[in-house]
Protein backbone atom coordinates (compact mmCIF):
# COMPACT_ATOMS: atom_id res chain seq x y z
CA UNK A 1 0.00 0.00 0.00
CA UNK A 2 1.51 3.70 -0.93
CA UNK A 3 0.48 6.35 1.44
CA UNK A 4 1.06 9.93 0.20
CA UNK A 5 1.39 12.45 2.83
CA UNK A 6 -1.11 15.05 2.02
CA UNK A 7 -1.17 17.04 4.98
CA UNK A 8 1.81 16.43 7.42
CA UNK A 9 1.34 18.34 10.06
CA UNK A 10 0.84 18.67 14.36
CA UNK A 11 -2.67 17.44 13.99
CA UNK A 12 -3.52 13.48 13.08
CA UNK A 13 -4.96 12.07 10.01
CA UNK A 14 -6.53 9.21 9.14
CA UNK A 15 -3.35 8.19 7.52
CA UNK A 16 -1.33 8.72 10.06
CA UNK A 17 -3.27 6.22 12.36
CA UNK A 18 -2.88 3.81 9.18
CA UNK A 19 0.39 4.31 8.37
CA UNK A 20 2.67 6.07 10.76
CA UNK A 21 1.53 4.75 14.50
CA UNK A 22 -0.59 1.58 13.43
CA UNK A 23 0.25 0.31 17.13
CA UNK A 24 -0.55 3.22 18.87
CA UNK A 25 -3.54 3.50 16.98
CA UNK A 26 -7.27 2.34 17.91
CA UNK A 27 -8.65 -0.08 16.21
CA UNK A 28 -12.50 0.21 17.73
CA UNK A 29 -14.49 2.19 19.32
CA UNK A 30 -13.97 0.36 22.22
CA UNK A 31 -10.89 -0.25 21.80
CA UNK A 32 -8.35 0.47 24.64
CA UNK A 33 -5.50 -1.44 26.48
CA UNK A 34 -5.29 -2.73 30.16
CA UNK A 35 -1.95 -2.53 31.68
CA UNK A 36 -1.63 -5.22 34.65
CA UNK A 37 1.01 -4.65 37.26
CA UNK A 38 0.11 -6.91 39.89
CA UNK A 39 -2.83 -5.88 41.71
CA UNK A 40 -3.28 -2.43 40.14
CA UNK A 41 -4.87 -2.16 36.60
CA UNK A 42 -4.80 0.87 34.16
CA UNK A 43 -7.75 1.35 31.67
CA UNK A 44 -9.93 -0.08 33.32
CA UNK A 45 -12.11 1.19 36.20
CA UNK A 46 -9.41 1.88 38.82
CA UNK A 47 -7.51 5.27 38.33
CA UNK A 48 -4.23 4.16 40.09
CA UNK A 49 -2.29 7.01 41.73
CA UNK A 50 1.80 7.68 41.94
CA UNK A 51 2.68 10.15 45.16
CA UNK A 52 6.20 11.30 45.88
CA UNK A 53 8.73 13.76 46.28
CA UNK A 54 10.04 14.91 42.91
CA UNK A 55 13.81 13.80 44.15
CA UNK A 56 14.81 10.72 46.00
CA UNK A 57 16.59 13.42 48.69
CA UNK A 58 17.32 11.05 51.58
CA UNK A 59 16.77 7.54 53.11
CA UNK A 60 14.83 8.97 55.87
CA UNK A 61 12.42 11.23 53.49
CA UNK A 62 11.73 8.22 50.80
CA UNK A 63 10.72 5.72 53.90
CA UNK A 64 8.55 8.31 55.75
CA UNK A 65 6.92 9.08 52.27
CA UNK A 66 6.39 5.48 51.24
CA UNK A 67 4.63 5.14 54.37
CA UNK A 68 2.47 7.70 54.32
CA UNK A 69 1.18 7.97 50.70
CA UNK A 70 0.54 3.74 51.09
CA UNK A 71 -1.65 4.57 53.89
CA UNK A 72 -3.53 7.36 52.15
CA UNK A 73 -4.35 4.71 49.42
CA UNK A 74 -1.20 5.63 46.64
CA UNK A 75 -0.65 3.03 44.32
CA UNK A 76 2.90 4.04 42.94
CA UNK A 77 5.94 5.69 45.19
CA UNK A 78 7.29 8.45 42.51
CA UNK A 79 10.67 9.99 42.73
CA UNK A 80 13.67 10.46 40.73
CA UNK A 81 17.11 9.20 42.13
CA UNK A 82 18.78 10.17 38.93
CA UNK A 83 17.26 13.22 37.89
CA UNK A 84 17.23 15.64 35.21
CA UNK A 85 17.72 19.19 36.03
CA UNK A 86 17.39 22.37 33.41
CA UNK A 87 21.06 23.57 34.19
CA UNK A 88 23.64 21.88 35.02
CA UNK A 89 25.26 23.44 38.15
CA UNK A 90 24.38 21.32 41.44
CA UNK A 91 24.72 22.65 44.54
CA UNK A 92 24.98 20.08 47.36
CA UNK A 93 20.93 20.48 48.02
CA UNK A 94 20.85 19.13 43.90
CA UNK A 95 22.86 16.17 44.57
CA UNK A 96 21.51 13.20 42.54
CA UNK A 97 21.27 10.18 45.49
CA UNK A 98 21.62 7.89 41.83
CA UNK A 99 22.48 3.97 43.19
CA UNK A 100 21.72 5.01 46.47
CA UNK A 101 18.54 6.37 46.06
CA UNK A 102 17.99 3.48 43.76
CA UNK A 103 18.71 1.41 47.39
CA UNK A 104 16.64 3.18 49.09
CA UNK A 105 13.67 2.59 46.93
CA UNK A 106 14.34 -1.22 47.30
CA UNK A 107 13.96 -0.56 50.56
CA UNK A 108 11.08 1.03 50.65
CA UNK A 109 9.24 -1.27 48.63
CA UNK A 110 10.37 -3.84 50.68
CA UNK A 111 9.01 -2.40 53.60
CA UNK A 112 5.72 -1.21 52.62
CA UNK A 113 4.80 -3.27 49.57
CA UNK A 114 4.04 0.02 47.34
CA UNK A 115 5.31 -0.15 44.19
CA UNK A 116 8.05 1.98 42.50
CA UNK A 117 7.98 4.68 39.02
CA UNK A 118 11.49 6.37 38.69
CA UNK A 119 12.99 7.43 35.90
CA UNK A 120 15.50 6.30 33.73
CA UNK A 121 17.73 8.96 31.87
CA UNK A 122 20.90 6.97 30.83
CA UNK A 123 20.74 3.31 28.83
CA UNK A 124 23.74 2.49 30.90
CA UNK A 125 21.57 2.64 34.17
CA UNK A 126 18.64 0.42 32.50
CA UNK A 127 19.71 -2.90 34.22
CA UNK A 128 20.15 -1.37 37.82
CA UNK A 129 17.02 0.48 37.33
CA UNK A 130 14.56 -2.20 36.04
CA UNK A 131 15.60 -4.58 39.31
CA UNK A 132 13.73 -2.20 41.81
CA UNK A 133 11.43 0.18 39.18
CA UNK A 134 7.80 -1.62 38.51
CA UNK A 135 7.31 1.15 36.05
CA UNK A 136 10.47 3.17 34.01
CA UNK A 137 9.66 6.62 33.78
CA UNK A 138 11.16 8.22 30.44
CA UNK A 139 11.17 11.89 31.17
CA UNK A 140 9.85 14.64 29.01
CA UNK A 141 13.29 15.40 27.86
CA UNK A 142 14.19 12.18 26.36
CA UNK A 143 10.55 11.58 24.74
CA UNK A 144 12.31 11.78 21.25
CA UNK A 145 15.65 10.10 22.21
CA UNK A 146 15.04 7.14 20.03
CA UNK A 147 17.70 4.82 20.42
CA UNK A 148 17.03 5.30 24.44
CA UNK A 149 13.48 4.57 23.72
CA UNK A 150 13.91 1.30 22.27
CA UNK A 151 16.47 0.34 24.99
CA UNK A 152 14.16 0.96 27.32
CA UNK A 153 11.82 -1.24 25.57
CA UNK A 154 13.62 -4.36 24.83
CA UNK A 155 13.51 -4.17 28.88
CA UNK A 156 9.82 -5.49 28.33
CA UNK A 157 9.48 -3.56 31.53
CA UNK A 158 6.18 -1.08 32.21
CA UNK A 159 7.12 2.07 31.11
CA UNK A 160 5.39 5.79 31.33
CA UNK A 161 6.02 7.89 28.24
CA UNK A 162 6.22 11.50 29.63
CA UNK A 163 5.29 14.01 26.77
CA UNK A 164 7.81 16.67 26.18
CA UNK A 165 6.06 20.16 26.76
CA UNK A 166 6.71 21.24 23.33
CA UNK A 167 5.36 17.91 21.70
CA UNK A 168 2.06 17.59 19.54
CA UNK A 169 0.12 14.62 20.32
CA UNK A 170 1.31 13.30 16.84
CA UNK A 171 4.67 13.66 18.11
CA UNK A 172 3.96 11.67 21.33
CA UNK A 173 2.36 8.93 19.72
CA UNK A 174 5.35 8.54 16.80
CA UNK A 175 7.26 8.37 20.31
CA UNK A 176 4.96 5.65 21.60
CA UNK A 177 5.41 3.43 18.39
CA UNK A 178 9.01 3.18 18.71
CA UNK A 179 8.46 1.44 22.03
CA UNK A 180 5.36 -0.95 20.62
CA UNK A 181 7.36 -1.49 18.23
CA UNK A 182 9.94 -3.43 20.16
CA UNK A 183 7.29 -5.51 21.05
CA UNK A 184 6.61 -3.96 24.66
CA UNK A 185 2.77 -3.16 24.41
CA UNK A 186 3.21 -2.20 28.81
CA UNK A 187 3.17 1.47 27.74
CA UNK A 188 1.76 4.38 29.63
CA UNK A 189 1.14 7.82 28.46
CA UNK A 190 1.73 10.92 30.59
CA UNK A 191 0.75 14.23 29.78
CA UNK A 192 2.52 16.96 32.10
CA UNK A 193 2.04 20.28 31.08
CA UNK A 194 2.85 22.09 27.51
CA UNK A 195 4.80 25.87 26.97
CA UNK A 196 2.34 28.16 25.62
CA UNK A 197 1.86 31.45 25.82
CA UNK A 198 0.14 32.49 28.88
CA UNK A 199 0.56 30.54 32.55
CA UNK A 200 -1.23 32.95 34.33
CA UNK A 201 1.38 33.64 37.08
CA UNK A 202 4.87 34.50 36.89
CA UNK A 203 6.63 31.34 38.59
CA UNK A 204 4.50 29.28 35.82
CA UNK A 205 6.01 27.48 33.37
CA UNK A 206 3.45 24.97 31.93
CA UNK A 207 -0.19 24.27 30.99
CA UNK A 208 -1.69 20.90 31.96
CA UNK A 209 -3.48 20.18 28.35
CA UNK A 210 -6.06 18.42 29.97
CA UNK A 211 -7.85 18.73 25.92
CA UNK A 212 -5.24 16.01 25.16
CA UNK A 213 -6.95 13.45 27.67
CA UNK A 214 -9.89 12.52 25.38
CA UNK A 215 -8.00 13.72 22.28
CA UNK A 216 -5.59 10.93 22.97
CA UNK A 217 -8.77 8.32 23.93
CA UNK A 218 -10.06 9.24 20.70
CA UNK A 219 -7.45 7.89 18.75
CA UNK A 220 -5.23 5.67 20.75
CA UNK A 221 -5.82 2.58 22.98
CA UNK A 222 -2.80 3.44 25.48
CA UNK A 223 -3.97 4.39 29.12
CA UNK A 224 -3.38 8.58 29.91
CA UNK A 225 -2.63 9.34 32.86
CA UNK A 226 -1.25 13.42 34.27
CA UNK A 227 0.78 14.71 36.43
CA UNK A 228 -0.31 18.23 37.83
CA UNK A 229 2.41 19.32 39.77
CA UNK A 230 4.58 19.35 37.03
CA UNK A 231 2.35 21.10 34.71
CA UNK A 232 1.17 23.77 37.17
CA UNK A 233 4.02 24.31 39.24
CA UNK A 234 1.97 25.88 41.96
CA UNK A 235 0.55 24.01 45.25
CA UNK A 236 -2.72 25.53 44.84
CA UNK A 237 -3.14 24.29 42.10
CA UNK A 238 -2.77 20.77 42.15
CA UNK A 239 -5.91 19.69 43.83
CA UNK A 240 -8.30 21.67 41.18
CA UNK A 241 -6.33 19.94 38.30
CA UNK A 242 -6.26 16.89 39.55
CA UNK A 243 -9.65 16.41 40.22
CA UNK A 244 -10.12 18.13 36.90
CA UNK A 245 -8.02 15.35 35.43
CA UNK A 246 -9.98 12.38 37.28
CA UNK A 247 -13.65 14.42 35.31
CA UNK A 248 -11.87 14.55 32.25
CA UNK A 249 -11.06 10.75 31.91
CA UNK A 250 -7.48 10.25 32.63
CA UNK A 251 -6.20 6.95 33.47
CA UNK A 252 -3.73 7.65 36.32
CA UNK A 253 -2.41 11.23 38.37
CA UNK A 254 1.12 11.55 39.32
CA UNK A 255 1.30 14.08 42.62
CA UNK A 256 4.33 15.30 43.76
CA UNK A 257 4.31 14.64 47.58
CA UNK A 258 6.85 15.39 50.03
CA UNK A 259 6.61 15.82 54.06
CA UNK A 260 8.02 19.91 53.91
CA UNK A 261 6.89 21.09 50.49
CA UNK A 262 8.61 23.93 51.10
CA UNK A 263 11.60 22.27 51.75
CA UNK A 264 11.69 20.11 48.83
CA UNK A 265 15.38 20.36 47.24
CA UNK A 266 13.81 20.82 43.99
CA UNK A 267 11.05 23.07 42.93
CA UNK A 268 9.22 23.99 46.16
CA UNK A 269 6.39 25.38 44.78
CA UNK A 270 5.14 22.64 44.22
CA UNK A 271 4.24 19.70 45.71
CA UNK A 272 1.52 18.77 48.32
CA UNK A 273 1.89 17.53 51.90
CA UNK A 274 0.77 14.32 53.37
CA UNK A 275 -2.17 16.08 54.86
CA UNK A 276 -3.36 17.42 51.42
CA UNK A 277 -2.74 14.06 49.56
CA UNK A 278 -4.67 12.36 51.93
CA UNK A 279 -7.74 14.59 51.24
CA UNK A 280 -6.99 14.75 47.36
CA UNK A 281 -7.04 10.66 47.53
CA UNK A 282 -10.88 10.94 48.81
CA UNK A 283 -12.10 13.94 46.93
CA UNK A 284 -10.67 12.59 43.58
CA UNK A 285 -12.40 8.94 44.52
CA UNK A 286 -15.55 10.97 44.89
CA UNK A 287 -15.57 12.34 41.67
CA UNK A 288 -14.41 9.03 39.89
CA UNK A 289 -17.54 7.15 41.43
CA UNK A 290 -19.44 9.52 39.00
CA UNK A 291 -17.78 7.71 36.19
CA UNK A 292 -17.93 4.62 37.33
CA UNK A 293 -14.51 4.67 38.56
CA UNK A 294 -12.34 4.13 41.42
CA UNK A 295 -9.03 5.62 43.16
CA UNK A 296 -9.29 4.14 46.59
C1 LIG B 1 9.67 14.22 37.13
O1 LIG B 1 8.63 13.53 37.03
O2 LIG B 1 10.27 14.39 38.19
C2 LIG B 1 10.17 14.92 35.94
C3 LIG B 1 11.43 15.33 35.85
O3 LIG B 1 9.22 15.13 35.01
P1 LIG B 1 9.31 15.74 33.52
O4 LIG B 1 10.14 14.80 32.73
O5 LIG B 1 7.86 15.74 33.12
O6 LIG B 1 9.89 17.13 33.66
MN1 LIG C 1 10.27 16.84 38.94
Amino acid sequence: MIFENKFPGKDISNEDLLSKFPLAAKKSVGHKSKITIGDVEFGGEMIPIFAGPNMVESRELILETARNVKKAGAHFLRGGAFKPLTFPYRSAKYNETREKGIEWLAEAKKETGIKIITEVMEEKYIPLISEVADILQIGSRNMQNYPFLSACAKTGKPIMLKRHYGASLRDWLGAAEYILIEGNSNLILCERGVSVPHTHRATSRYMLDLQVVPAAQEVTHLPIVTDPSHATFWRAWVEPMSLASVAAGADGIMLEVHPNPSESAVDPLQPIDFQEFGHLMKKMNEIAKCLGRRVL
